[in-house]
């Protein structure tokens, strides 16, 4: 089942350590219901991207028996249940994942059957329209291993197309996800992104502070703690 407007997820007491020495992520808890838009904010070293890699399932905590760290509408999830939460899931990782292959291949990840017209409405909200109009073979150029090397920022604009071309997908995990992207270019870009926002559930990690004007609800991590959360005007 997608995630709607009832959905509820709860976190209790998550630990998660990638050496079994130092907590990695320590204690934290909250809970989401529904479309809210969640921001994180915390140093370099924190815990975000480690916190949006549990809560994608790419990683579990050894103590937690074949069952993802939190619950979603009061039921832990098993690990036979895991693809489908994944299924939900659009993800915009810090380093975006880029195979070997075209441009509309790499942007029909999450949706292979996507048409042209799709991918290139998806490329133009994407801000990519002129990156690949100065391709000699446009969407249909290769690139990825073997192929043409492109920028962390066009890399980070085509995982954003592939979220914007399925956005069925009703969970987005974003992480910094305009880390690589001019002033500019990320103002375009939130422009297409806030209005996605307002039926999604997001969680946003950023060190650029404006996104928060567009978070409902904020998470600060400090050393794998949660050390704040609440509004933005409750902070
Ligand atoms: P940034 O703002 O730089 O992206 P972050 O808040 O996302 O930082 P994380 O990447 O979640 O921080 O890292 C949290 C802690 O876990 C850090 O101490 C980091 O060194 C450690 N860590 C992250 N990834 C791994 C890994 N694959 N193996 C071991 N330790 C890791
Ligand atoms: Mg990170």
């Amino acid at each position: 089942k997608n995630w709607t407007a009832d959905s509820t997820l709860k976190v209790s007491d998550l630990n998660f350590s990638y050496d079994q020495k130092e907590d990695n992520i320590s204690d934290a808890n909250f809970n989401l219901k529904g479309f809210v838009n969640v921001g994180i904010v915390g140093r370099s070293g924190s815990g975000k991207s480690t916190l949006l890699n549990l809560l994608g399932g790419w990683l579990s905590p050894t103590n937690e028996n074949g069952h993802l760290p939190f619950e979603v509408n009061g039921q832990k999830i098993d690990s036979l249940a895991q693809p489908e939460w994944q299924k939900h899931i659009s993800y915009i990782p810090q380093d975006p994942y880029i195979f070997a292959g075209t441009i509309a291949q790499n942007i029909a990840f999450y949706k292979p059957d996507a048409d042209m017209d799709a991918i290139n409405a998806a490329i133009e909200k994407a801000g990519l329209e002129r990156f690949v109009n100065s391709l000699p073979d446009k969407a249909a150029t290769k690139i990825g291993e073997g192929g043409r090397g492109i920028s962390g920022g066009q890399a980070q604009r085509i995982a954003l197309a592939r979220t914007l071309l399925d956005t069925q997908r009703t969970i987005l995990l974003l992480d910094e996800p305009t880390a690589h992207l001019d002033i500019e270019t990320e103002y375009q870009l939130k422009q297409t992104m806030v209005p996605i926002f307002k039926d999604h559930l997001v969680i946003f990690a950023t060190h650029r502070l404006h996104w928060m004007n567009e978070m409902d609800y904020i998470l600060v991590m400090e050393d794998g703690k949660i050390v704040e959360q609440g509004t933005q005007s409750e902070l």
